[in-house]
């Protein structure tokens, strides 16, 4: 599923991210950039240790900004670490933190002249924010950036389950009406 905005097209799927064919696929990562679970260990696994090693020479990257690495082994030519907020009941800036992560990741990809981009569905796995919240958030940040910059061709949200993709997918269409 998907739309077309000014010269953007911003793409829904169900599927593993770690199989992107975009130039940048996004990490959900923590603020050490040490690895964890979900997203994060699955990328690391599927791209080799080349990716590690340049995380570590970064040493970090605070919640709501984002940093660049190799895609070592993975089909993408770059990985973009970025740091989802906590959901703690969204009276702590949560939503602003949230959007951050994104737009910081859109614009690191312009910068490095990137022209298509995957998103997984940042803090809405370990870090617990919930998903209908995140989804509008996730897709009105990317509309946004679309409406005010040309430069990406392709903005895919990638969705591991369907429940999450069935949220998105809703949301979607709200926007598209
Ligand atoms: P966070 O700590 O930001 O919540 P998680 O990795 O725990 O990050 O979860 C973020 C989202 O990524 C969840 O919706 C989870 O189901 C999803 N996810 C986990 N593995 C993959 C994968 N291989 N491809 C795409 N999404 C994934």
């Amino acid at each position: 599923m998907q739309i077309t905005v000014n010269q953007t097209v911003i793409e829904i799927v169900c599927a593993d991210i770690t199989e992107e064919e975009t130039d940048a696929i996004v990490n959900a990562a923590n603020s050490t950039l040490s690895g964890g679970a979900g997203v994060d260990g699955a990328i690391h696994r599927a791209g080799g240790p080349a990716i590690m090693a340049e995380c570590r020479k970064i040493g970090g990257c605070p919640v709501g900004e984002a940093v660049i690495t190799t895609g070592g082994n993975l089909k993408a030519r770059y990985v973009i670490h970025t740091v989802g907020p906590v959901y703690r009941g969204g009276g702590r800036g949560e939503a602003a933190l949230l959007a951050s992560a994104y737009r910081n990741s859109l614009k690191l990809a312009v910068k490095k002249g990137v022209g298509s981009i995957s998103f997984p569905a940042i803090s809405c796995g370990v870090y617990g924010y919930p998903v209908h919240e995140a989804a509008s958030l996730a897709l009105q940040t990317c509309l946004e950036f679309a409406r005010s910059s040309a430069e990406l061709k392709l903005i895919r949200h990638v969705l591991f389950d369907e429940r999450t993709y069935d949220i998105f997918a809703g949301k979607l269409k709200k926007l598209m009406t």
